[in-house]
């Protein structure tokens, strides 16, 4: 097997369990059987940027869809996709398979099916305590800010895939 004509998209994280919000990091070992199955049938992998690390750093606090949903934000998660979707219509133009998206599902940047949406904002004190934080949260089934503007810019060049959700909440992941 040499090259084998055939790609995934990945979210960042699945290759890379550094740049997760903290304390949801898991052992990358978790992602091996995922991604061992791709290898074995010679797919090769982009990866997408990590819009939440490079946008708001490794100290940031958890966020719902609500607080990213600004016009900044959405701007600096195109400049980052742009080459991405160059890259995947040129393989396309060359004959390539490009298999196609795997977010992550709930994050508020990467879902699919799924996003958490939430009614948040301000200091922690604006609590009554944490339970009232984490109740104020719910998943919602739409795509997080960054798989939406993958989505729209693909669109924009005729590209159709097809995404996926990965479950790094279940034990399993497959
Ligand atoms: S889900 Fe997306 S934004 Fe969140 S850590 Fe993974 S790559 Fe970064």
């Amino acid at each position: 097997m040499k090259r084998g004509k055939k790609i995934i998209i990945l979210s960042h994280c699945i290759l890379n369990q550094n740049c997760v919000v903290k304390p949801y990091a898991k052992d990358q070992e978790e992602f091996f059987k995922f991604i061992k199955s791709f290898l074995l049938n010679n797919y090769g992998f982009i990866q997408l940027p990590c819009p939440e690390l490079v946008i708001l750093g490794l100290k940031r606090w958890g966020h719902v869809k609500d607080q990213l949903e600004y016009p900044n934000f959405k701007l600096e998660c195109k400049k980052l996709l742009y080459s991405i979707v160059d890259q995947i219509d040129i393989y396309l133009k060359n004959g390539y398979e490009v298999k196609g998206v795997y977010g992550i599902k709930g994050s508020p940047s990467c879902g699919v099916n799924k996003t958490c949406r939430g009614d948040w904002e301000g200091e922690a004190s604006c609590y009554k305590n944490l339970e009232d934080i984490i109740n104020r949260v719910h998943l919602v089934s739409e795509k997080g800010i960054f798989m939406e503007i993958l989505e729209e810019l693909l669109k924009e060049k005729n590209i159709k895939l097809s995404f996926y959700d990965i479950d790094d909440w279940s034990e399993e992941i497959d």
